[in-house]
């Protein structure tokens, strides 16, 4: 029995149930629920947040998940990635208030960004000779500049209304997303082959929808 993991409540959890309904798999999913199994195929479903997702997978305690990019990478496990799935696209960007003047990411020197994924910011800095000082917070981020706590921000954006109303405006795509399944990388043999029945009718359901 393979075990997927997918987020509880977010913005990734209808598009992931649907997926996993379209590849003909029934099961009886309740709100309250951590976890359901399948009636016609040997999978069971654990709900979680999506920040745990990384961890358990590459831990084993689940097989499989479905996760955004973003937190995949930020978490340090990119090589759990098995496959894109083309649904939750959404960038990383970094931005400044309306009326500040940028140039380029130079302009970020010693700068205060206030973010909640300090990874994946680093390693862009980093790569560019940017040295910022990152402070790291986990919501509310746009928030940062108009209280005085950075003047820059880092945070995912998908239209890019939430950083207008903050009078912010987009300076770099940091880092592009989208949902992947990730998969542990010891599965059993028996797993695998799961896993590949699995992946075969994801294709299916993504080509059936072009
Ligand atoms: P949890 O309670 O599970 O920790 P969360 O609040 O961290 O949830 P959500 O806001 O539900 O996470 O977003 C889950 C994922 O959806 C993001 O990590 C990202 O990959 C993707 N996503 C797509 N569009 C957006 C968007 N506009 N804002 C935020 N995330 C988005
Ligand atoms: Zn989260």
């Amino acid at each position: 029995m393979l075990r997927l993991a997918i987020q509880k409540s977010g913005r990734l959890s209808e598009d992931s149930l649907n997926l996993i309904r379209e590849c003909g798999i029934s099961f009886l999913s309740a709100s309250y629920k951590l976890k359901t199994e399948a009636t016609n195929f040997p999978l069971e479903i654990l709900y979680l947040r999506d920040d745990d997702i990384p961890g358990y997978v590459q831990d084993g305690v689940a097989d499989l998940g479905i996760v955004g990019q973003n937190v995949l990478v930020e978490a340090g496990f990119p090589a759990l990635e098995v496959e894109g799935l083309g649904f939750s696209k959404c960038r990383l960007s970094l931005a400044v208030p309306r009326a500040a003047s940028y140039d380029s990411v130079q302009d970020l020197q010693g700068v205060n960004i206030a973010t909640s994924y300090p990874q994946i910011l680093g390693a862009y800095l980093t790569e560019r000779g940017v040295k910022a000082n990152l402070h790291t917070i986990s919501g509310s981020v746009e928030i940062a500049p108009s209280i005085g706590l950075a003047e820059a921000i880092c945070d995912i954006v998908s239209s890019g209304s939430t950083l207008l109303g903050n009078g912010l405006r987009e300076v770099e795509t940091v880092f592009r997303s989208e949902a992947v399944l990730i998969a542990n990388q010891n599965l059993s043999a028996e797993k695998k082959e799961l896993l590949e029945q699995l992946q075969f009718r994801m294709q299916a359901v993504r080509r059936a929808r072009r």
